[in-house]
């Protein structure tokens, strides 16, 4: 069954992203400057996730049909720290709010299913 991650990306496109500065590929951490702006003296965010309708530039693809992270190996803390829906047997409010807000029903415990 394919992760269900990879036709959705509702939370991508849902919250603000935030990190501190030192995560920037130019203080010797891994995200890459130009995909992210400052919002405070020591916090900087994911390029359009500061927004009324947020929508990570490093996003691709159409939240709900197929989409893929273009930095999923350097990507900031907040987007590691929000795990899907049951993967590990517990449930994540975020994931459902943000699956909500694009018309997708929340992950089920059978979602992690084998096929
Ligand atoms: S960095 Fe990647 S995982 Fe994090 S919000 Fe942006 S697209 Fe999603
Ligand atoms: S909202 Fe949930 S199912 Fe959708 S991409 Fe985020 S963690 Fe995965």
């Amino acid at each position: 069954m394919p992760h269900p991650c990879l036709s959705c990306g509702a939370c991508c496109a849902a919250f603000r992203v935030s990190f501190h500065w030192l995560g920037l590929a130019s203080a010797g951490g891994a995200i890459p400057d130009a995909l992210a702006e400052p919002v405070g003296p020591h916090r900087m965010a994911m390029k359009g996730t500061d927004a009324r309708d947020p929508h990570c530039a490093a996003l691709d693809g159409r939240v709900g049909e197929a989409v893929g992270c273009r930095i999923y190996a350097a990507r900031p803390d907040p987007c590691r720290d929000l795990l899907p829906a049951w993967e590990n047997g517990a449930p994540s409010p975020q994931c459902d709010r943000a699956r909500q807000r694009y018309g997708l029903s929340p992950l089920t415990p059978d979602a992690w299913l084998p096929a």
